[in-house]
Protein backbone atom coordinates (compact mmCIF):
# COMPACT_ATOMS: atom_id res chain seq x y z
CA UNK A 1 0.00 0.00 0.00
CA UNK A 2 3.20 2.58 0.28
CA UNK A 3 3.36 3.91 -3.22
CA UNK A 4 -0.37 4.30 -3.88
CA UNK A 5 -0.47 6.22 -0.96
CA UNK A 6 2.48 8.46 -2.00
CA UNK A 7 0.64 8.48 -5.13
CA UNK A 8 -2.48 9.63 -3.70
CA UNK A 9 -1.07 12.66 -1.70
CA UNK A 10 1.22 13.80 -3.98
CA UNK A 11 -1.51 13.46 -6.99
CA UNK A 12 -3.75 15.17 -4.51
CA UNK A 13 -1.73 17.83 -3.51
CA UNK A 14 -0.36 18.53 -7.15
CA UNK A 15 -3.72 19.14 -7.83
CA UNK A 16 -3.51 22.16 -5.26
CA UNK A 17 -0.55 23.29 -6.76
CA UNK A 18 2.00 21.96 -4.85
CA UNK A 19 4.68 19.51 -6.22
CA UNK A 20 6.19 17.56 -3.96
CA UNK A 21 9.51 15.90 -5.92
CA UNK A 22 11.01 13.11 -3.63
CA UNK A 23 10.05 10.82 -0.90
CA UNK A 24 12.83 12.33 1.20
CA UNK A 25 11.02 15.71 2.12
CA UNK A 26 8.23 13.16 3.21
CA UNK A 27 10.48 11.89 5.74
CA UNK A 28 11.85 14.95 6.80
CA UNK A 29 8.60 17.15 7.62
CA UNK A 30 7.36 15.78 10.74
CA UNK A 31 10.57 16.74 12.60
CA UNK A 32 11.02 20.53 10.95
CA UNK A 33 11.50 23.16 13.78
CA UNK A 34 12.60 25.88 11.85
CA UNK A 35 11.15 27.60 8.56
CA UNK A 36 13.68 29.97 7.27
CA UNK A 37 12.63 32.29 4.40
CA UNK A 38 14.34 34.41 1.92
CA UNK A 39 12.82 38.13 1.51
CA UNK A 40 13.13 39.34 -1.64
CA UNK A 41 10.42 37.77 -3.90
CA UNK A 42 9.91 35.27 -1.34
CA UNK A 43 7.98 37.42 1.78
CA UNK A 44 8.02 40.32 -0.60
CA UNK A 45 6.60 41.13 -3.77
CA UNK A 46 10.14 41.19 -5.47
CA UNK A 47 8.79 44.11 -7.33
CA UNK A 48 10.71 47.09 -5.54
CA UNK A 49 9.72 50.74 -6.68
CA UNK A 50 12.00 53.79 -6.23
CA UNK A 51 10.03 55.80 -3.09
CA UNK A 52 13.08 58.40 -2.76
CA UNK A 53 15.84 60.38 -4.18
CA UNK A 54 18.52 62.15 -2.19
CA UNK A 55 21.01 64.24 -3.57
CA UNK A 56 20.25 66.47 -7.07
CA UNK A 57 17.35 63.87 -7.91
CA UNK A 58 17.81 63.87 -11.66
CA UNK A 59 21.65 63.71 -11.53
CA UNK A 60 21.69 60.86 -9.29
CA UNK A 61 18.62 58.94 -10.42
CA UNK A 62 20.55 59.17 -14.35
CA UNK A 63 23.97 58.30 -12.93
CA UNK A 64 22.65 55.17 -11.02
CA UNK A 65 20.50 53.90 -13.95
CA UNK A 66 23.54 54.34 -16.46
CA UNK A 67 25.32 51.84 -14.33
CA UNK A 68 22.16 49.65 -13.64
CA UNK A 69 21.08 49.04 -17.54
CA UNK A 70 24.10 46.58 -17.43
CA UNK A 71 22.53 44.59 -13.91
CA UNK A 72 19.62 42.19 -14.13
CA UNK A 73 19.26 42.84 -9.74
CA UNK A 74 15.11 43.96 -8.59
CA UNK A 75 16.88 46.93 -7.72
CA UNK A 76 18.20 47.67 -10.87
CA UNK A 77 14.92 47.33 -12.78
CA UNK A 78 12.99 49.56 -10.36
CA UNK A 79 15.63 52.30 -10.31
CA UNK A 80 16.11 51.89 -14.35
CA UNK A 81 11.80 52.19 -14.32
CA UNK A 82 11.99 55.27 -12.25
CA UNK A 83 14.73 56.98 -14.51
CA UNK A 84 12.69 56.40 -17.79
CA UNK A 85 9.75 57.36 -16.09
CA UNK A 86 11.09 61.03 -15.33
CA UNK A 87 12.88 60.65 -19.34
CA UNK A 88 16.46 60.83 -18.44
CA UNK A 89 18.92 59.91 -20.78
CA UNK A 90 21.36 57.87 -19.59
CA UNK A 91 24.90 57.84 -20.39
CA UNK A 92 27.06 54.71 -21.49
CA UNK A 93 29.38 52.66 -19.33
CA UNK A 94 32.61 50.85 -19.47
CA UNK A 95 34.19 47.96 -17.60
CA UNK A 96 30.61 47.10 -16.32
CA UNK A 97 31.16 44.81 -12.51
CA UNK A 98 28.32 43.22 -10.51
CA UNK A 99 30.21 42.39 -6.63
CA UNK A 100 27.75 40.00 -4.90
CA UNK A 101 26.07 41.13 -1.98
CA UNK A 102 27.09 44.49 -2.62
CA UNK A 103 26.13 46.27 -6.14
CA UNK A 104 27.85 47.31 -9.29
CA UNK A 105 30.39 49.36 -10.30
CA UNK A 106 31.82 50.90 -13.86
CA UNK A 107 33.21 53.93 -15.91
CA UNK A 108 31.20 56.76 -16.68
CA UNK A 109 32.18 59.94 -17.92
CA UNK A 110 35.92 59.29 -16.92
CA UNK A 111 34.86 58.45 -13.18
CA UNK A 112 34.48 54.97 -11.71
CA UNK A 113 30.79 54.85 -10.47
CA UNK A 114 29.29 52.55 -7.90
CA UNK A 115 25.50 51.85 -6.94
CA UNK A 116 24.92 49.55 -3.61
CA UNK A 117 25.74 49.15 -0.07
CA UNK A 118 27.82 50.21 2.40
CA UNK A 119 30.27 46.78 2.44
CA UNK A 120 30.95 48.81 -1.35
CA UNK A 121 31.86 52.16 0.25
CA UNK A 122 35.59 51.14 1.28
CA UNK A 123 37.34 54.50 2.16
CA UNK A 124 34.49 56.95 0.74
CA UNK A 125 32.98 59.01 3.62
CA UNK A 126 29.50 59.28 4.72
CA UNK A 127 28.21 62.64 6.18
CA UNK A 128 26.65 62.39 9.44
CA UNK A 129 23.55 64.09 7.60
CA UNK A 130 23.30 61.61 4.96
CA UNK A 131 23.63 58.82 7.43
CA UNK A 132 20.90 60.16 9.66
CA UNK A 133 18.38 60.47 6.57
CA UNK A 134 19.52 56.93 5.36
CA UNK A 135 18.29 55.45 8.67
CA UNK A 136 15.73 57.05 8.95
CA UNK A 137 14.57 55.63 5.44
CA UNK A 138 15.63 52.46 6.13
CA UNK A 139 13.53 51.82 9.60
CA UNK A 140 10.59 53.09 6.83
CA UNK A 141 11.44 49.35 5.68
CA UNK A 142 13.14 51.04 2.27
CA UNK A 143 16.13 49.51 1.09
CA UNK A 144 19.10 52.48 0.59
CA UNK A 145 21.79 52.13 -2.19
CA UNK A 146 24.23 55.05 -2.00
CA UNK A 147 25.35 56.01 -5.29
CA UNK A 148 29.13 57.43 -5.60
CA UNK A 149 31.16 59.30 -8.55
CA UNK A 150 34.95 58.64 -7.81
CA UNK A 151 35.66 58.91 -4.21
CA UNK A 152 32.28 61.23 -3.30
CA UNK A 153 28.91 60.40 -2.67
CA UNK A 154 26.33 61.85 -4.44
CA UNK A 155 23.49 60.64 -3.34
CA UNK A 156 20.97 58.04 -1.71
CA UNK A 157 18.15 56.41 -3.46
CA UNK A 158 15.39 54.61 -1.11
CA UNK A 159 13.68 51.52 -2.45
CA UNK A 160 10.54 49.76 -1.64
CA UNK A 161 9.18 46.02 -1.97
CA UNK A 162 6.19 45.84 0.08
CA UNK A 163 5.35 42.45 1.18
CA UNK A 164 2.99 40.09 -0.25
CA UNK A 165 -0.48 40.18 0.87
CA UNK A 166 -0.84 36.68 2.19
CA UNK A 167 2.59 37.12 3.94
CA UNK A 168 1.40 37.80 7.70
CA UNK A 169 -1.21 34.83 7.60
CA UNK A 170 1.13 32.38 6.25
CA UNK A 171 3.75 33.23 8.87
CA UNK A 172 0.78 33.27 11.55
CA UNK A 173 -0.06 29.29 10.16
CA UNK A 174 3.54 27.99 10.97
CA UNK A 175 3.91 30.12 14.34
CA UNK A 176 0.35 28.08 15.11
CA UNK A 177 1.85 24.96 14.84
CA UNK A 178 5.02 26.01 17.31
CA UNK A 179 7.60 26.56 14.24
CA UNK A 180 10.27 28.92 14.69
CA UNK A 181 10.01 30.99 11.35
CA UNK A 182 13.13 33.11 10.14
CA UNK A 183 14.34 35.78 7.44
CA UNK A 184 17.39 35.15 5.89
CA UNK A 185 18.29 38.37 3.39
CA UNK A 186 21.33 39.83 1.62
CA UNK A 187 20.08 43.38 3.04
CA UNK A 188 20.69 45.33 5.53
CA UNK A 189 19.28 44.74 8.95
CA UNK A 190 17.02 47.80 9.70
CA UNK A 191 15.17 47.28 6.28
CA UNK A 192 14.59 43.21 7.39
CA UNK A 193 13.66 44.05 10.64
CA UNK A 194 10.89 46.57 9.30
CA UNK A 195 9.62 43.74 6.96
CA UNK A 196 9.87 40.91 9.55
CA UNK A 197 8.19 42.77 11.78
CA UNK A 198 4.96 43.87 9.88
CA UNK A 199 4.58 40.34 8.71
CA UNK A 200 5.59 38.86 12.42
CA UNK A 201 8.36 36.96 11.39
CA UNK A 202 10.27 35.55 15.00
CA UNK A 203 13.94 36.52 13.43
CA UNK A 204 16.16 37.93 11.20
CA UNK A 205 19.63 37.10 9.58
CA UNK A 206 20.80 40.05 7.96
CA UNK A 207 23.73 41.22 5.79
CA UNK A 208 24.35 37.42 4.49
CA UNK A 209 26.47 37.34 1.45
CA UNK A 210 24.83 34.61 -1.26
CA UNK A 211 27.20 32.25 -0.46
CA UNK A 212 26.74 32.27 3.02
CA UNK A 213 23.03 31.49 2.73
CA UNK A 214 23.58 27.42 2.83
CA UNK A 215 25.88 27.85 6.04
CA UNK A 216 23.78 29.75 8.16
CA UNK A 217 20.65 27.11 7.03
CA UNK A 218 23.36 24.26 8.27
CA UNK A 219 23.68 26.51 11.61
CA UNK A 220 19.72 26.22 12.20
CA UNK A 221 19.71 22.50 11.78
CA UNK A 222 22.28 22.25 14.85
CA UNK A 223 18.52 22.65 16.59
CA UNK A 224 16.38 20.60 14.70
CA UNK A 225 15.30 20.08 11.21
CA UNK A 226 15.10 22.86 8.65
CA UNK A 227 12.41 23.91 6.03
CA UNK A 228 14.28 27.10 3.39
CA UNK A 229 11.30 28.64 1.43
CA UNK A 230 13.24 31.02 -1.84
CA UNK A 231 12.95 32.01 -5.15
CA UNK A 232 16.20 33.19 -6.10
CA UNK A 233 19.83 31.87 -7.73
CA UNK A 234 21.49 32.78 -4.87
CA UNK A 235 18.60 30.63 -2.87
CA UNK A 236 19.58 27.39 -4.65
CA UNK A 237 22.48 26.10 -2.11
CA UNK A 238 20.11 26.65 0.79
CA UNK A 239 17.47 25.04 -0.70
CA UNK A 240 19.38 21.65 -1.31
CA UNK A 241 20.86 22.44 1.88
CA UNK A 242 17.53 22.31 3.94
CA UNK A 243 16.15 19.26 4.96
CA UNK A 244 13.05 20.34 3.13
CA UNK A 245 13.66 22.69 -0.02
CA UNK A 246 10.67 24.80 -1.00
CA UNK A 247 10.76 26.82 -4.06
CA UNK A 248 8.49 29.17 -5.08
CA UNK A 249 6.64 28.31 -8.70
CA UNK A 250 7.96 32.16 -10.16
CA UNK A 251 11.61 31.23 -9.16
CA UNK A 252 14.18 30.86 -11.15
CA UNK A 253 14.75 27.81 -12.29
CA UNK A 254 17.98 26.96 -10.45
CA UNK A 255 15.86 27.62 -7.59
CA UNK A 256 12.92 25.39 -8.94
CA UNK A 257 15.30 22.33 -9.34
CA UNK A 258 17.00 22.82 -6.14
CA UNK A 259 13.79 22.44 -4.15
CA UNK A 260 12.21 19.17 -2.89
CA UNK A 261 8.58 20.80 -2.91
CA UNK A 262 7.48 23.47 -5.55
CA UNK A 263 4.33 25.67 -4.76
CA UNK A 264 3.08 26.34 -8.60
CA UNK A 265 0.76 29.37 -7.22
CA UNK A 266 3.04 31.47 -5.30
CA UNK A 267 0.91 31.29 -2.27
CA UNK A 268 2.95 31.75 0.64
CA UNK A 269 0.46 30.00 3.21
CA UNK A 270 0.67 26.98 0.54
CA UNK A 271 4.58 26.49 2.37
CA UNK A 272 1.62 25.40 5.66
CA UNK A 273 -0.40 23.05 3.72
CA UNK A 274 2.54 21.63 2.07
CA UNK A 275 3.72 20.99 5.38
CA UNK A 276 0.55 19.34 6.58
CA UNK A 277 0.31 17.53 3.35
CA UNK A 278 3.27 15.81 3.54
CA UNK A 279 3.03 14.86 7.16
CA UNK A 280 -0.23 12.83 6.17
CA UNK A 281 0.83 11.54 3.13
CA UNK A 282 4.29 10.32 5.42
CA UNK A 283 1.90 9.27 8.70
CA UNK A 284 -0.16 7.05 5.70
CA UNK A 285 2.74 5.19 4.51
CA UNK A 286 4.67 4.88 7.93
P1 LIG B 1 18.56 39.35 -1.26
O1 LIG B 1 19.03 38.29 -0.28
O2 LIG B 1 17.55 40.25 -0.62
O3 LIG B 1 18.02 38.72 -2.55
P2 LIG B 1 21.10 40.29 -2.62
O4 LIG B 1 22.17 39.38 -2.08
O5 LIG B 1 20.68 40.10 -4.03
O6 LIG B 1 19.81 40.30 -1.61
O7 LIG B 1 21.61 41.81 -2.44
C1 LIG B 1 21.98 42.29 -1.19
C2 LIG B 1 22.26 43.77 -1.22
O8 LIG B 1 23.36 44.09 -2.12
C3 LIG B 1 21.13 44.64 -1.72
O9 LIG B 1 20.19 44.91 -0.69
C4 LIG B 1 21.88 45.92 -2.15
O10 LIG B 1 22.22 46.70 -1.03
C5 LIG B 1 23.17 45.35 -2.74
N1 LIG B 1 23.05 45.15 -4.20
C6 LIG B 1 23.13 43.97 -4.87
N2 LIG B 1 22.99 44.16 -6.21
C7 LIG B 1 22.79 45.50 -6.39
C8 LIG B 1 22.56 46.32 -7.56
N3 LIG B 1 22.51 45.85 -8.81
N4 LIG B 1 22.40 47.64 -7.34
C9 LIG B 1 22.45 48.17 -6.10
N5 LIG B 1 22.65 47.44 -4.99
C10 LIG B 1 22.83 46.12 -5.12
MG1 LIG C 1 14.92 36.30 -3.51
Amino acid sequence: ATPTALMVGTGRSARMGILIKNGEVLEAVNDVKTVIFDKTGTITVGKPQVTDVIGDKDQVLRIAASLEESSEHPLATAIIKKTNESNLAMSPSQSFKAIEGKGVQATIDGQTTFVGNDKLLNDVSVSDDLKRQMTELQNQAKTVVFVGQADRIIGLIAIQDAPKPTSKDAISALKSQGLKTVMLTGDNLAVSQAIANEVGIDQVVADVLPADKADQVKKFQESGKVAFVGDGINDAPALSTADVGIAMGSGTDIAIESGGIVLVKNDLRDVYKALELSKKTFNRIK
